[in-house]
């Protein structure tokens, strides 16, 4: 097991790509706080799920976009868990309308998930990394933060904001024990990509040179590379599984 005796909190943890994060550091030994928002049973289904694998496993919700509430989940769960070694920036929104449709209110909500959030957690965690002197963290970006998509402006600028949030911290971090990384699926399987319309999913595949959109697990386990010793060597990388979408 890579990663027994570590410790990880993954955000957005009750669905999609996070619940397959968590389950994976749990089966390579990790224990796991599961972060959601409002899906309770959905966290504490992953929560028991951990359990049964024999790891230490908790519920630590919050609204990521809310740095007071995030930081008294980083109380819990230092409290709970002793120690972070791990941090899964993974919880993440899209509220997608043409430009001209966006207000203001969906501009913000989604950089207060997607761009603040990452700020908020990284945040109320760096400084117990840095004094244990050991650190991941990954950030979920996306192949929308690389080329830019049509109705997703505040989207593609929260991804291309973390993107950007991830190489300055992985340099200063550099030499403290700290890496930090992200990955940037293509188009996954969660009921992000569920809700798009058939006839658009076509299209999409068309673009996608493997002719499928990738599943949760298959960016879970990149997130397990990089967290575990393996990948020791990685920082201010963003690294694409996306099907060849982008290259
Ligand atoms: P998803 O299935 O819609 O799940 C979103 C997760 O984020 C849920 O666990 C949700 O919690 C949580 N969340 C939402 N708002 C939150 C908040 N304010 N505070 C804390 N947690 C919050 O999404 P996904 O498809 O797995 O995507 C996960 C990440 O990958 C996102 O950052 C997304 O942008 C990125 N991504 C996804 C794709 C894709 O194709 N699916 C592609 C590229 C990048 P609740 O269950 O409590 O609502």
């Amino acid at each position: 097991m890579k990663l027994k005796g570590r410790t990880a909190l993954v955000t957005g943890g009750s669905r999609g790509i996070g619940r397959a994060v968590a389950l994976a550091l749990a089966d390579e030994g990790a224990d796991v706080a599961v972060n959601y928002v409002s899906s309770e049973a959905a966290a504490k289904d992953v929560v028991e799920q951990i359990r049964k694998m024999g790891r230490r496993a908790m519920l630590a919700q919050a609204d990521v976009g809310d740095f007071p509430d995030t930081f008294r989940m980083a109380q819990d769960v230092l409290r709970e868990l002793g120690h972070l070694d791990i941090l899964v920036n993974n919880a993440g929104i899209n509220s997608d309308k043409t430009f001209v449709k966006m207000d203001h209110a969906s501009w913000r909500k989604v950089l207060a998930i997607n761009l603040d959030g990452v700020f908020n957690c990284t945040k109320v965690f760096i400084d117990q990394m840095l004094t244990q002197g050991y650190g991941r963290v990954v950030n979920m970006t996306s192949v929308i933060g690389q080329i830019g998509n049509f109705g997703q402006a505040n989207y593609a600028a929260s991804k291309a904001g973390v993107a950007a949030f991830t190489k300055s911290l992985a340099k200063e971090l550099a030499g403290k024990g700290v890496t930090v990384n992200a990955i940037a699926p293509g188009f996954i399987e969660t009921e992000m990509v569920r809700g798009i319309p058939d006839k658009v999913k076509e299209k999409l595949l068309a673009q996608i040179p493997l002719k499928r959109f990738g599943t949760p697990e298959e960016v879970a386990r990149a997130v397990v590379y990089m967290v575990s010793a393996d990948g020791d060597y990685i920082t201010g990388a963003e690294v694409s599984i996306n099907g060849g979408l982008l290259m």
